[in-house]
C-alpha cells in the first residue's frame, strides 16, 4: 500500500481537478503553482475598468442532462455558475454582403446553409447528417443507477459498432479537405474558420452536437469565476496552493519520483509527484528527459498543436446591442488580404462580449481578436524589447483599422487595448511553444480518441501527468477528466474505492 502524500505541479484546471479528487479519496496534496492566480490558461487580466476575458467560449457539460455535468458538479463549478446558451455559434460577413450564421440548432443551422447555396446541397447534408450522427451520443454519467449505466453503455457500444465505418470517415478527414467539396466559395472560407483547418473534422460535428444539445453554454462571468471555483473547492477540501512557486526539477531516487526542486532553491518531498503542467517542461527539462521512450518522445517530434496566438483585448466606450451574440465571434472579409505579423489572412473573426455585463462598466464593450502566430517569430522578436514592442505597436494599430471598417467610428471610442504574443502565454503559463490547447487531433493522431495517452512515463515510479499534453484536443472538460482519470487510477492501484461528492 502506498503512502498518500501527493505533489501536484500546477494549478490550472488539470492540476486542481487532480487535488480536488486527490481530497476527495483521502490523499494528502500540495499544489506548487508558478502563478499568482489558479486556473492556467484559463484567465482574465485587467486594463482600465475593462477584463481582458482569455479563454472560455463555451463549456461542454453545461447541461444537466447530460454525462459531463457530473464533473462540474463535483468540482464545484455548477454551484458557482450561470450558464447561458447562444443561439448562433458564428457569423461568417463575405464582401460581397452575404451573411452566413453558423447557428446552433441543426435543423436551423441546415435551412440556413441550404439556403445559402442549394448547389451544395450534398456536402451540407452530410455534414449535418454527421452532427445528428453525434447528437446522440453522451457518456453516463458515473453515480447514474446500474441499470442506467448499463443500458447506456450498450447504446454507446451500439453507436460505435454501427457507426464505426462513419466515425472513421469523420475522424480521416480535416475540415481543409472538407470544405473541398463546396462550390459555394463563401461557404468553403466560412468553414475554415469554424476550427482549425488540420482539426479532424468529427470535433466540429461534436462542437455542433453538444451546441444543439444546449450542453455548450458560456458561463456567465467567464473564464476566472471557473478558476476561482475550482480553487474553492480545492481549499475545502483541505488542499494546500502554494502560488509564485515555479517547479525547476522533479526529484528522483532510484527511479522514484519523490519530490520536487523549486526555483527559489527549496526541496519538498512526497510520495507521489503529479505533473499538471506543461508536457515538453516535464518531460525534457524537470526530468531531463531521462525517462523516455520513442512512444514518448513520438508526439513532440511528430505531432501538430494548437497553434500559439495573438491575442489582442479592446475595451471600447460603446455598446454593441445590434451585433449577434455569438459563442465564437463575427467574422467578416477584408476589402483586401492583409498579413498581420507572420500571419497572412483574408478575413479577421472578433468576438463582442455583448452576452455579459461582467467586462466593461455600462454602456461599453470588450471586443477580442484571436490570431494564430508563429512561436519562433515571437520568440526571436522578443529577444529585442524595442522591436517586440513595436510590432505589438503595429498589429494593435493594423487590427484597430480593419475593425474600423467594420465598425465605423469605433476607433475614436477606443478606451485600452491590450496585446498577448505566444511568449505572453509561454511566460504565465509555460505551454510549449504558446500553445493554447495541446495536442491537435488529426488524422495522424487520431487513434488516441480510442486509447488515450498514458499518464506515466517509461521507467519513473510515483509520477503522473494529467492535462492538456496527455489529453489531446485540450479544453477545459478534458483538464478535469484528467485529473479525474489520474486519481480514479491511483485509488485502483491502492485498492481503495474511488469515491466523489458534490459540491
Ligand atoms: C484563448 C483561449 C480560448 C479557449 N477557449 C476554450 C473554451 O471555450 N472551452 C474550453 O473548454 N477550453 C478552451 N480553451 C482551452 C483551455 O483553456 C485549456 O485546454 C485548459 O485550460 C488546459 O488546462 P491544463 O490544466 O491542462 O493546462 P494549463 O491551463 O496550461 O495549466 C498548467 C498550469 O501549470 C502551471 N505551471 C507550468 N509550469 C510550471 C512549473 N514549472 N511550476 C509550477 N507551475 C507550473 C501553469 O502556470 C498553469 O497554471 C481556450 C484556451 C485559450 C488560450
Amino acid at each position: 500500500m502506498r503512502e498518500d502524500s501527493i505533489i501536484i505541479i500546477g494549478a490550472g484546471f488539470a492540476g486542481l481537478s487532480a487535488g480536488i479528487y486527490a481530497q476527495m479519496n483521502g490523499y494528502k496534496t500540495k499544489i506548487f503553482e508558478s502563478h499568482n492566480l489558479p486556473g492556467g490558461l484559463c484567465t482574465a487580466w485587467k486594463r482600465g475598468d475593462f477584463t481582458i476575458d482569455g479563454c472560455v467560449h463555451w463549456l461542454v457539460g453545461s447541461s444537466p442532462k447530460s454525462g459531463m455535468h457530473e464533473f462540474w458538479r463535483e468540482v464545484g463549478v455548477v454551484k458557482e455558475a450561470k450558464f447561458i446558451d447562444l443561439d448562433e455559434f458564428m457569423r461568417y460577413e463575405s464582401k460581397d454582403g452575404r451573411t452566413l450564421i453558423f447557428y446552433s440548432d441543426v435543423d436551423r443551422l441546415e435551412k440556413h446553409l441550404l439556403e445559402f447555396s442549394p448547389a451544395d446541397k450534398k456536402p451540407i447534408k452530410e455534414f449535418t447528417e454527421g452532427v445528428r450522427m453525434c447528437i446522440g451520443f453522451d457518456r453516463p454519467p458515473e453515480s447514474a443507477p446500474l441499470i442506467k449505466k448499463l443500458l447506456t453503455g450498450i447504446k454507446m457500444g451500439m453507436f460505435f459498432m454501427l457507426k464505426g465505418r462513419k466515425i472513421k470517415k469523420w475522424m480521416n478527414i480535416t475540415a481543409d479537405d472538407f470544405v473541398k467539396q463546396f462550390k459555394d466559395s463563401v461557404l468553403r472560407e466560412a468553414f475554415l474558420q469554424i476550427w482549425i483547418p488540420e482539426f479532424s473534422m468529427f470535433f466540429m460535428l461534436f462542437t455542433f452536437a453538444f451546441l444543439h444539445n444546449k450542453n455548450a453554454g458560456y458561463p456567465m462571468g467567464g473564464s476566472m469565476p471557473l478558476s476561482r471555483a475550482l480553487e474553492k473547492r480545492y481549499r475545502e477540501l483541505g488542499g494546500e496552493i502554494h502560488y509564485g512557486k515555479k517547479v525547476e526539477k522533479v526529484l528522483t531516487q532510484n527511479d522514484k519520483a519523490v519530490g520536487v526542486k523549486l526555483a527559489d532553491g527549496s526541496e519538498h518531498f512526497s510520495d507521489i509527484v503529479v505533473s499538471a503542467a506543461d508536457g515538453y517542461n516535464t518531460i525534457f527539462k524537470m526530468l531531463d528527459g531521462k525517462y523516455t521512450d520513442e512512444k514518448t518522445k513520438l508526439p513532440y517530434e511528430k505531432w501538430k498543436t494548437f497553434p500559439s496566438l495573438v491575442y489582442i483585448g479592446i475595451g471600447v466606450g460603446k455598446t454593441f446591442d445590434n451585433e449577434p451574440k455569438t459563442v465564437s465571434g463575427v467574422c467578416f472579409e477584408l476589402d483586401k488580404p492583409v498579413e498581420i505579423a507572420d500571419w497572412k489572412t483574408k478575413s479577421l473573426t472578433v468576438h463582442i462580449f455583448n452576452q455579459d455585463p461582467f467586462f466593461a462598466p455600462q454602456g461599453k464593450t470588450v471586443l477580442t481578436v484571436m490570431i494564430p502566430s508563429d512561436y519562433k517569430y515571437w520568440f526571436d522578436l522578443s529577444k529585442d524589447k524595442e522591436k517586440y514592442r513595436e510590432e505589438k505597436e503595429n498589429i494593435k494599430n493594423t487590427v484597430l483599422e480593419i475593425l474600423e471598417q467594420r465598425f465605423p467610428g469605433l476607433k475614436e471610442k477606443v478606451e485600452v487595448t491590450d496585446v498577448a504574443t505566444p511568449v505572453t502565454f509561454e511566460r504565465y503559463t509555460g505551454n510549449w511553444k504558446g500553445s493554447f490547447e495541446g495536442w491537435l487531433i488529426t488524422p495522424e493522431n487520431s487513434h488516441v480518441v480510442m486509447k488515450p495517452m498514458s499518464q506515466s512515463l517509461p521507467g519513473l515510479k510515483n509520477f503522473y501527468m494529467c492535462g492538456q499534453w496527455v489529453e489531446p484536443g485540450g479544453g477545459l472538460p478534458t483538464g478535469v477528466m484528467s485529473g479525474r482519470r489520474l486519481i480514479k487510477s491511483l485509488c485502483k492501484t491502492d485498492k481503495k474505492k474511488f469515491r466523489t461528492t458534490d459540491a
